[in-house]
């Protein structure tokens, strides 16, 4: 594959673009795969990417049933950090931001990472002393985050409201290399990689069933005939209970719809982003210059990945109180996401009852930032058949053992 370049883009503007090739193919599949990945979002792609470039396995299939970063990963509000509280979650999260950092050279595409600063606002006594004892779980994670008083947060966002009519800012966990990423862009670059190592990234191709004798996986049927492997990998989001089901296996999450919304593009008023959990609210500007807006997650479990006008209206009048000036615009777009909560608020990385049957699920409404940790991590755990030191704590063994890792603090409405 040519790499991209300036130099490659120089050239190509002498030839009429005519010399770029496709970024990743659409080959005929193969009846086996050592490894099919059931669900090309950002998880299952980076899972296949660090097969490959971690353990040399590139005889692998990506299997989606509709377009390449067409779930979640496509539609979410982008924003990445690692100020999580528990220790497996900060080790996750830091390990997926650290690699953020450097990982449009990795894949040799701009994933326009930008390390802007994450601001979460405390705005009761309880939210002040949750991000104080974050912060200080951060200090010993090795994690840079600091609480910062409200003089700050004006001075890091001037265009917030510091005495909301209800919820007065008191103060904000910041994690200043937080920030945002393009999304599709991270699910494009990975594609790009895998299809160049061989891999076969296969959209419209639904899994109707998983194949499976004593125990064992064998592979899947899919809506365009059955494909072989010696291990399967699901990681299909907010359709992992139904994945599962057909793996003869149930897990402890919950489907429901996350929603967001964008404002007409206008000039730059907001070079961070802002978490405002207590009126439940978040807002950061894209480069195009939209607000991007996240709401809450349905209050019902459900499958429509579509938005609803009541989310539109409370999340809308919720925000207005910390930035007045949001009033003034008008909303261009909104949708929704299905994602899969666990009751611990933390993903499963996981063996699952099935023999070489792996899953990858439960990142609820904060999954995109750990897209390069989790891919690693579960790389690792289907490579050499279990779970390392980044994955095991994330075992479905946990809720067996009353084990949770609860980031309900740090998960539960924020992203
Ligand atoms: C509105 C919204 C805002 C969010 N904001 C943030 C945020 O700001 N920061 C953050 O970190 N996270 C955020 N998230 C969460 C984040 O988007 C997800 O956790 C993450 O994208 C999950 O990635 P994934 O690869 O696991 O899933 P997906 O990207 O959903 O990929 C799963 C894929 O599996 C496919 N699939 C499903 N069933 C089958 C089948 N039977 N056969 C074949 N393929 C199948 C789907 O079509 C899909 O493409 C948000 C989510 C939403 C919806």
């Amino acid at each position: 594959m040519k790499r991209y370049s300036s130099f490659a883009i120089v050239r190509e503007a002498f030839r009429n673009h005519s010399g770029w090739k496709k970024a990743w193919e659409s080959p005929i599949p193969k009846r086996k795969y050592d490894v099919v990945i059931v669900g090309a979002g950002g998880h299952g792609l980076a899972t296949a990417y660090y097969l490959g470039k971690n353990h040399g396995i590139t005889n692998v299939a990506v299997l989606e049933k509709g377009w390449l970063g067409g779930g979640n990963t496509g539609r979410n509000t982008t924003i990445i950090r690692s100020n999580y509280l528990q220790d497996p979650s900060a080790a996750i999260y830091e390990k997926s931001r650290s690699l953020y950092e450097n990982l449009s050279q990795d894949l040799n595409y701009n994933l326009m990472f930008s390390p802007r600063g994450v601001m979460m606002l405390a705005q009761t006594e309880h939210e002040v002393r949750g991000y104080k004892r974050t912060a200080m779980a951060n200090a010993l994670q090795g994690v840079s985050t600091e609480y910062i008083n409200p003089e700050k947060v004006k001075d890091l966002c001037p265009i917030i409201n510091l005495s909301g009519p209800r919820y007065p800012v008191l103060g904000a966990l910041w994690q200043a290399r937080g920030g945002t990423a393009r999304h599709d862009a991270v699910a494009w670059g990975y594609a790009r990689k895998c299809s160049d190592m061989g891999m076969h990234i296969l959209q419209q191709k639904e899994v109707t069933s998983i194949i499976s004798k004593n125990g064992k996986i064998g592979g899947v049927t899919t809506t365009d005939g059955d494909i072989l492997c010696d291990k399967l990998c699901i990681v299909v989001a907010g359709h992992s209970g139904a994945l599962a089901e057909m793996g003869g296996f149930r897990l402890p999450l919950e489907s429901v719809a996350l929603q967001a919304l964008v404002s007409e593009p206008i000039k730059p008023v907001m070079d961070v982003v802002v978490m405002a959990n207590t009126v439940h609210g978040y807002m950061s500007q894209s480069d195009k210059g939209e607000m991007v807006i996240g709401g809450g997650a349905d209050g019902y479990n459900n499958y429509t990945q579509r938005g609803s006008f009541h989310h539109i209206e409370e999340t809308v009048r919720s925000l207005v109180e910390t930035f007045p000036m949001i009033s003034r615009l008008k909303m261009l777009r909104q949708w929704g996401g299905i994602v899969d909560m666990t009751g611990d608020r933390s993903p499963i990385i996981s063996k699952t009852p099935l023999e070489n049957c792996f899953i990858n699920c439960g990142w609820g409404t904060g999954g995109f930032k750990a897209i390069p940790g989790s891919g690693w991590a579960t790389a690792e755990m289907v490579a050499t058949g279990e779970a390392g030191p980044l994955a095991s704590p994330f075992s479905l063994n946990r809720f067996k053992e009353g084990r949770f890792i609860d980031e309900s603090v740090a998960a539960g409405v924020a992203h």
